[in-house]
């Protein structure tokens, strides 16, 4: 809506504040970034314009690669997510020096060296180039879509006869609205806006707004308006003009919000105002480009504000601060129709849920640790620091506080809550957990699972490596015993049985002593093959049960190996399944064999109890015990997983006596 020219100061801000709390609510952002000035010649000439100079009066043209990636890493490194390209506008038509410079790096244009270095900008640092080129074509303006996420360039005035733009070709108003219509159709999220006080009237200004709606009415690209106000700058051909008049640009903000759609951010500079709270009250939502690193090129002689008083002048008001993007969220939550394929990753690399700058470099999942959003008072406490009132933040929070419940739409804004918000929202829920609980606050001590896991995969990656030396050492033993004894004894046999056959029937009594020994190897190699099938596996189990098998296999180990073993049974024999008995029998073997390689001791006790609930086997020694490893080696883990296979557990624990005891147990209700 177009406001009358005599409209009252105080009726435009009730009203602009009015559209810009119900277009944005009470989230004000800015945009951290660095500042690029690319090249400082221009072939323009505006009567207010400080950043433009002579090539005399600099050391090169352009910045070169080298300094260009200098200062955007230094942005990168101060947590800037946007790469502002400031320059003049097309200084090759005008300085031959700058036109050879361009031709010897290889470019044909400003514009084109500018395509290069915001990609290089975008691909060294990830920073999200903004180009600001000025009066572009629309071929110029697509090749620069492929390597920025937004693109801008001032309107200013729509006025041709203005002074200060004598000698401007590029601020020709119809070539400004060409190039502002160009971006729409190319679907360029774009940044425009007046300057106020430049010799201008209420009229054009309001002019200019109304073109600038017509064209977002038509393409639906014009993200931000800038309303900036003129100061006279020394050196240049304003330096005597009046400053804009501080009533006069408030009013014109507060009419461009009421003349612009809602759904347009209004930004004001914050350091082009000596109070410049005020222009939140004038409907403003957006501070703009807030540089840690670089100063403002274009009014160098007025330094940013700190961050942290943007942030308390904000609040103070009632809104709260936000980072955004150089694009804003709504066309970032839209990245195939806004955004050229080549920069989306680089968008939604550094985009929150909402559209917003990512605020810190946490993420789930990762290493970083979230940011500390609070801060607590000496006692622990969280101050309460209410938002405006007006805030649906706050609006919730005092729901909450008279005992009303609140649903999904609700809670999707408290997520949303930032700054103060955050703080009362954990002021309240502070306030409830004492009214509830009280002060005491409990907790669980949870076992560290990730170290668990990783204990684990570590222990079974043991396992397998031993199983398969396992395996191979079987092989070897089996292949060793067929060459060694078997294949020996065969050809012992076979030798008596030739010299048989040689002998004459005088001979007849040699034959039959042959015949003895012959009977005798036949034998013990009957014995060889037996122990060797009842290691491979113990076939006495499915013949005799567990208990004969043990009758069977104590005596043979006590022969084999020369210790002594003590056996007794308890409880009521009952049969094993064939599962369960397999296993016990492994286990018993296995800890044998640990006595015979471990312990030392020259003696040991196998022990087998059945009770109603469990069947237990133990085997104890008297040799030198666990060690360090705890029962950790790899014979008891193998044991250990035997005894999980049927539901059961063994333990490893020092004998009364000194030695070892290794106890396996099994449910009833697996035997
Ligand atoms: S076009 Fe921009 S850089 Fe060039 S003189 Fe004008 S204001 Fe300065």
């Amino acid at each position: 809506m177009r406001p009358p020219v005599t409209t009252p100061l105080p009726d435009l801000l009730a009203g602009a504040g009015e559209v810009r709390d119900g277009a944005h609510g009470h989230r004000v952002t800015f945009s951290p970034k660095v500042f690029i000035p690319l090249t400082r010649l221009c072939r323009d000439r505006c009567g207010y314009c400080t950043f433009a100079t002579a090539p005399a009066r600099i050391a090169e043209p352009f910045l070169d690669r080298e300094a260009v990636l200098a200062i955007a890493r230094a942005g990168a490194a101060a947590g800037c997510h946007e790469a502002l390209f400031t320059l003049g506008e097309r200084p090759e038509l005008r300085y031959p020096v700058a036109a050879s410079w361009l031709a010897e790096q290889g470019y044909g244009s400003t514009v084109e060296y500018l395509v290069a270095m915001c990609a290089l900008v975008r691909d060294e640092t990830g920073l999200l180039p903004h180009a600001n080129a000025g009066a572009l074509s629309a071929d110029e303006l697509g090749a620069l879509r492929a390597v920025s996420a937004s693109q801008g360039m001032m309107l200013e005035s729509l006025r041709a006869d203005l002074d200060c733009h004598r000698g401007s070709p590029d601020k020709a108003p119809e070539r400004r609205l060409a190039t502002l219509e160009a971006a729409g159709t190319l679907g360029i999220p774009f940044t425009t806006g007046i300057l106020v006080g430049i010799g201008d009237s209420r009229d054009d200004r309001l002019d200019a707004l109304e073109a600038i709606a017509a064209a977002h009415a038509a393409h639906g690209h014009v993200q931000e308006v800038i309303v900036q106000n003129f100061l006279p700058k020394p050196d240049t051909a304003m330096h005597a003009a009046p400053p804009c008049p501080a009533e006069e640009y408030l009013w014109t903000v507060a009419a461009a919000r009421l003349v612009l759609p809602g759904d347009i951010h209004l930004q004001a500079p914050p350091n082009l105002s000596d109070d410049f709270g005020v222009l939140l009250d004038a409907g403003i939502d957006d501070w703009g480009g807030v540089s840690p690193v670089t100063i403002d090129h274009v009014n160098p002689e007025r330094p940013w504000p700190a961050l942290e008083r943007l942030n308390e002048v904000t609040e103070q008001r009632g809104y709260t601060l936000a980072p955004r993007l150089t694009i804003y969220p709504s066309y970032t939550l839209a990245p195939e129709r806004w955004l050229d394929p080549a920069m989306r990753f680089f968008v939604l690399d550094l985009s929150d849920a909402e559209g917003l700058a990512r605020d810190a470099s946490w993420c789930s999942g990762g290493e970083i640790a979230p940011p500390e959003l609070l801060e607590t008072s000496p006692v622990g406490r969280v101050p309460m620091a209410m938002p405006s009132s007006e805030s649906p933040v706050a609006e919730i929070l005092a729901g909450v506080l008279l005992g009303q419940e609140v649903g999904e739409r609700e809670i999707v804004t408290l997520f949303g809550a930032r700054g103060s918000e955050v703080r009362a929202i954990a002021a309240v829920a502070d306030q409830l957990r004492t009214e509830i609980v009280g002060d005491d606050v409990t907790f669980v001590y949870n076992r560290n699972m990730f170290d668990h896991v990783e204990e684990l995969s570590n222990l079974r990656s043991e396992l397998a490596q031993q199983l398969i030396t396992t395996q191979e050492n079987t092989f070897r033993s089996l292949s060793r015993e067929l060459h060694d004894d078997f294949g020996q004894i065969l050809t012992a046999i076979g030798a008596m049985l030739a010299r048989a056959q040689r002998r004459t029937p005088a001979e007849a009594g040699a034959d039959k002593q042959d015949l003895r020994e012959i009977q005798e190897v036949t034998q013990s190699t009957l014995e060889k093959v037996r122990s060797l099938s009842q290691s491979l596996h113990p076939v006495i189990l499915e013949d005799a049960g567990f208990e004969g098998a043990i009758d069977v296999y104590l005596p043979t180990f006590e022969k084999q190996t020369g210790i002594s073993v003590h056996y007794e049974k308890s409880g009521t024999s009952r049969e094993l399944d064939r599962a369960v008995a397999t296993h016990l029998y492994r286990v018993l073997q296995e800890a044998l064999n640990n006595v015979v390689r471990h312990s030392k001791s020259p003696s040991a006790q196998v022990r087998l109890n059945y009770t109603p609930d469990e069947v237990v086997l133990e085997v104890e020694d008297r040799g030198v015990g666990l060690g360090k490893g705890g029962g950790r080696g790899m014979g008891l883990v193998s044991m250990r997983e035997r005894a999980e296979l049927v539901n059961g557990r063994v333990e490893f624990l020092p004998a009364e006596g000194g030695g070892t005891l290794i106890r396996m147990t099994v449910p009833a209700g697996v035997v």
